[in-house]
């Protein structure tokens, strides 16, 4: 079960969203991210490293910051970090050259999928043709890569080694070195404005 929360400012039109994220290093070596759910919770067992995802913004300089925190790792601390660094920039690069939305045509629908693995189905039959869905689906995706090659440029990434009994709760900016602490969870001030935030929770399942 994962937990949703979208925090939107009761003055401005700054809203920001965070979820439950896992990531593990496959046996290729490949960074892999999901919601935790139940479906999920067994995603990484056997795995040599894995642990959480965290997204916060800096209040000092405004970049996002998405830190990975391994929690569980089976190397030294300094190869481990080496590896997940590694698969990270692997990651962010072909995201940024492939787009994270992609665009999967079965014989009835087309599916939007991002790179959770989630989709969003376009039923030809909601269409006149076949054409007709493939091109808003297109469209879809275009505008989606667009906002998510945008919201990289303005996020640092930042990889750090806690475990479960002490897990690192206060990080550094990779940006301008200022304290935080590594999630969003409880900001109560808009970080455009300064207004009062409101976060609504929602369970995923
Ligand atoms: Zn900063
Ligand atoms: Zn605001």
């Amino acid at each position: 079960m994962g937990i949703r929360v979208n925090y939107m400012c009761e003055n401005c039109d700054f809203e920001f969203q965070t979820d439950d994220v896992m990531f593990h290093i496959n046996q290729d070596g490949k960074l892999e991210e999901y919601l935790l759910l139940m479906m999920t919770c067994s995603n990484g067992r056997g795995s040599k490293i894995n642990g959480y995802v965290f997204e916060t913004i800096c209040l000092n300089c405004g970049k996002t910051i998405k830190t990975y925190r391994i929690t569980h790792n089976e190397y030294d601390q300094d190869e481990a970090f080496e590896i997940v660094k590694h698969a990270l920039d692997e990651k962010n690069d072909m995201i940024l050259r492939n787009g994270g939305y992609h665009l999967e045509i079965e014989d009835y629908a087309v599916y939007l999928t991002d790179y959770f693995g989630d989709g969003y189905e376009y039923d030809f039959d909601d269409y006149d043709s076949k054409e007709d869905a493939i091109a808003e689906a297109q469209k879809e995706i275009d505008r989606l890569n667009e906002k998510l090659a945008e919201s990289m440029e303005n996020t640092v990434y930042n990889i750090v080694i806690g475990d479960e009994e002490n897990p690192l709760e206060i990080i550094n900016c990779p940006n301008c070195n200022d304290e935080l602490p590594i999630s969003f969870e409880g900001q109560r001030e808009c970080p455009k404005c300064g207004g009062l935030l409101l976060g609504f929770d929602m369970l995923l399942d």
